[in-house]
């Protein structure tokens, strides 16, 4: 029956519609409207609908009563209402959506997938599925998860004569004039549009004409939302450079018609060439319809009403087409965004999902067994019988952990933090020794060849006399000479094994693999640290790194892991002194008789360049800045001493040359791109001066920071900043001055920069989101995180959801490691 009453609403639609057309000028093509809309009226009514369907079906036949004698504006308004109300009836009722829409249902017989190709859906076509596919979305459900960036209420939108400058406003208008003006040297495309009280003037500064053209004729209606401000001199009022997404042209059905774009409040989507606001609109609105119900499964009924939240579908819907009562959500806003229940909805399952997969690899773990390790300890004690210095408390205490771990009946799975120079290396180094001593061999993998080397090296000299086999594995040696360490890690002669990634290649093969452990991990992609992983049988690993990570990324990107921390520094250091200068004739002057001072004292000192990407407006990229520095160092400042230089493009060989001087003092000052950046030890370079501080993350300049204070030697970092720094940036860069907590510079540079700029590349291993935010929701992780655990805790293996258990599997990489999922 909805159905036969769905299919009537659209032919009592369909007359009306046409009507609407041509700015209503059809009204007077189409004979007795009034008949037509009473005949399906009383044909509806015969059926028998529910009452309220009813009560504005008889309202509608009422107001069609006096039609005829209406004059031209009343008429119009007769159909703009009813039209309304035939919108509002085939989308009251939630459940019967669909039910009253036969016309949006699939084809008899056909099963949705959230994996179908968006071309299948109506209204795409492949030129239009490849402008998507620029945003990654392939799939229903990318299409689903693609989500507004922001709101605009256009529920009551203003007059422009009513506006006032200085506030965020939308108004409608025609366009009255379109061109370019000149002003001075300048060029602008200056459109003026008309609402029927005043005049608002739109002004771009970079623009491509043509296209402005085109698109803002005279006479074309448009939508704008922006900053209104006062042009004194042309006395009007102007909206400059709006973003592509806040102007869009509109025809008059948007307005009348209860649409999509107005009326209501509506989605601003991010977008993407080809792809225009109205188009999105239309295209959710109809794939939330047809699909969202797919999800409606997926959110446990306990946990929904535990965490307050509504039906996944309800709140995909929702996101995408507010409810006409709802509040604007600010996206921007950890408390808008959770308190509208649809959106902490969303935000809520893409961490759940997260960590219900968290939860499913720890529950993996406990299942595995894990080696024995039963060493004596033996090793160990030669080992920090022949040091130089005492392990600080920190040291001891996380070596224990570890120990524990290790002789534990599951593998061991522990993230090792510790700032900068906390000495991580070290209780690598005994930790490994206690696996060898077990018989088995342990393997480190670092990210560069510089940095495995130096392991190397300081493994080797502390391992000196001890009988222990070591190799170490990188890109940069004969094929000869790999096959032979290859042969030594394959028989075992090698217990301990340094190297790069060169280690996860197919040919690398252990005889008992023990012990992974990986240095500074968020460079190695996921897999890289699986694919090593799975070289042995449920190995134990150890992850470092030296980046504080803030809680809120820790618990995301390594709640698999247990995590120690080395929260204390080795005693002696004399600390960093940091200073901040700006760029100008005089600072340089000054910065440059500090440096000649520490190189005097036969001290060593850093420069570091930012990489600079070339563009249009420089031509210089980060390395050549930092050769032109290099030669003007050597040649016009410190002649009398050696300056050298070090950055990417130099071939690896040429790196560790000069890496070799540089420790060995016959290179005194080396100026370098960010390649220092991880790890490397030169104790006696004292000083670091960094060129174009504020075009660093502040984590970045505290990792390069960390590379000087290794010594005995009070030592300082100067931070240039260019002049044109606002103060906001050099606000920034003062947190590098009054603190070297990097935890508390971790989440500085967190809240500035955002979780993906914060972890560099998607290699991170961090897993993307599409609505939910780390930093804005963490609450809303906080409440995921336990819903999960406590699910996970009980149903080792969610067998008692299977719908989640399915859809978990199918979003494989959601955290690192989760290909062990079974
Ligand atoms: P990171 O944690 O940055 O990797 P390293 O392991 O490279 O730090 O250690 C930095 C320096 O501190 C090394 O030269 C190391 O020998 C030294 N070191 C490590 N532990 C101690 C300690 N307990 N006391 C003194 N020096 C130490
Ligand atoms: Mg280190």
């Amino acid at each position: 029956m909805h159905n036969e009453i769905s299919s009537l609403l659209g032919n009592l639609e369909k007359p009306l519609l046409f009507s609407s057309r041509n700015n209503y000028s059809n009204i007077y093509k189409i004979k007795n409207l009034p008949g037509l809309v009473e005949e399906i009226s009383l044909k509806i009514l015969s059926l028998n609908p529910p009452p309220d369907l009813k009560e504005s079906i008889e309202s509608i036949r009422k107001s069609f009563r006096s039609y005829e004698n209406q004059d031209y504006t009343n008429k119009i308004k007769a159909i703009q209402d009813t039209l309304k109300m035939i919108k509002k009836m085939k989308s009251a009722p939630p459940g019967n959506v669909k039910a009253l829409n036969p016309s949006n249902q699939p084809e008899a017989g056909s099963t949705k997938n959230l994996k179908d190709k968006i071309q299948y859906i109506k209204g795409i076509g492949p030129k239009l599925a490849k402008n998507f596919e620029r945003k990654e979305i392939r799939t229903i459900e990318d299409l689903l998860f693609y989500f507004p960036r922001k709101y605009e209420d256009r529920r009551k939108i203003k007059k422009i004569s009513t506006i006032n400058p200085g506030n965020r406003e939308t108004v409608t208008g025609e366009v009255i004039v379109s061109g370019i003006v000149k002003t001075g040297s300048r060029t602008l495309y200056n459109v003026i549009i008309n609402d029927g009280t005043s005049n608002l003037g739109i002004i771009w500064f970079r623009f491509n004409q043509k296209y402005l053209k085109n698109t803002y004729k005279k006479g074309t209606r448009v939508c704008i939302n922006g900053e209104i401000t006062y042009n004194r001199y042309e006395k009007i009022l102007q909206i400059i450079h709006p973003s592509p997404e806040d102007i869009e042209v509109i025809d008059s059905n948007d307005i009348l018609e209860e649409s999509l774009n107005f009326n209501r409040v509506v989605p601003i989507y991010p977008l993407t060439e080809g792809l225009r606001q109205k188009r999105l609109r239309s295209i959710l609105k109809n794939v939330s319809d047809n699909y969202s119900a797919l999800y409606s499964g997926l959110i446990p009924d306990e946990i929904r009403s535990s965490y307050d939240l509504v039906r996944l579908d309800t709140a995909i819907s929702k996101v995408h087409y507010p409810d006409n009562n709802a509040c604007v959500v600010d996206i921007g806003s950890s408390g808008s965004v959770y308190r509208s229940k649809p959106h902490r909805t969303i935000a809520f399952f893409e961490f759940f999902i997260m960590e219900l997969a968290v939860g499913l690899l720890k529950n993996e773990i406990r299942k595995k067994r894990s080696l024995p390790v039963n060493s004596k300890g033996n090793y160990e004690r030669m080992l920090k019988d022949s040091l130089p210095f005492e392990l600080t408390q920190a040291q001891k205490r996380v070596l224990e952990e570890i120990k524990d771990d290790m002789r534990n009946k599951h593998p061991m799975n522990r993230l090792l933090q510790g700032d900068v120079g906390s000495g991580k290396t070290i209780v690598a180094l005994l930790s490994m020794l206690n696996i060898v001593e077990s018989g088995y061999q342990a393997v480190l993998m670092a990210p560069t060849e510089i940095l495995a080397e130096q392991h190397f090296r300081s493994i080797s000299a502390y391992l000196d006399g001890m009988d222990i086999g070591i190799s170490i594995l990188k890109s940069g040696i004969t094929s000869k000479h790999k096959q032979k360490t290859n042969e030594d890690i394959r028989s075992g002669m090698s217990r301990i094994i340094v190297g790069t990634h060169a280690l996860i290649e197919d040919k690398v093969e252990f005889d008992k693999l023990g012990l992974v452990i990986v240095d500074e991990q968020h460079r190695f992609g996921v897999r890289q640290r699986s694919t090593l992983i799975n070289k042995g049988v449920n190995p134990h690993v150890l992850v470092m790194t030296a980046t504080p990570i803030p809680r809120t990324l820790a618990i995301s990107l390594y709640g698999d892991l247990d995590v120690s921390v080395i929260d204390q520094l080795p005693e002696g250091r004399k600390g960093i002194k940091t200073l901040l200068y700006r760029n100008n004739k005089t600072n340089r002057q000054k910065i440059y008789s500090t440096v000649e001072e520490e190189l005097k004292q036969g001290r060593q000192a850093y420069f570091v360049c930012p990489m600079i990407e070339s563009s249009e407006e420089s031509d210089i990229d980060g390395v050549s800045f930092a050769v032109e520095l290099a030669d003007d160092l050597q040649k016009n400042v410190f002649s009398d001493y050696e300056v050298g230089i070090l950055h990417g493009r130099m071939s690896s060989e040429e790196k560790d040359e000069t890496m070799n001087m540089f420790l060995g003092n016959s290179i005194n000052v080396l100026v370098s791109t960010t390649v220092i950046e991880v790890g490397v030890d030169v104790p006696n370079a004292t000083l670091m001066v960094i060129e174009n501080a504020e075009r660093f993350g502040l984590s970045q300049l505290h990792q390069l920071r960390g590379r000087i204070g290794r010594g005995n030697y009070v030592s300082k970092c100067i931070l240039m900043c260019s002049y044109r720094v606002s103060g906001d940036a050099a606000k920034k860069l003062k947190v590098m001055c009054d603190t070297s907590d990097g935890f508390v510079i971790a989440e500085e540079d967190l809240k500035i920069r955002g979780p993906g700029d914060f972890l560099g590349t998607k290699q991170s291993g961090m897993p993307e989101f599409k609505f939910a935010d780390l930093v804005r929701d963490y609450r809303i992780l906080t409440e995921s995180r336990k819903a999960a655990m406590d699910i996970t805790g009980r149903d080792t293996n969610l067998d008692n959801y299977p719908e989640l258990k399915k859809y978990i599997k199918s979003k494989k990489n959601i955290i690192s490691g989760s290909d062990h999922i079974s």
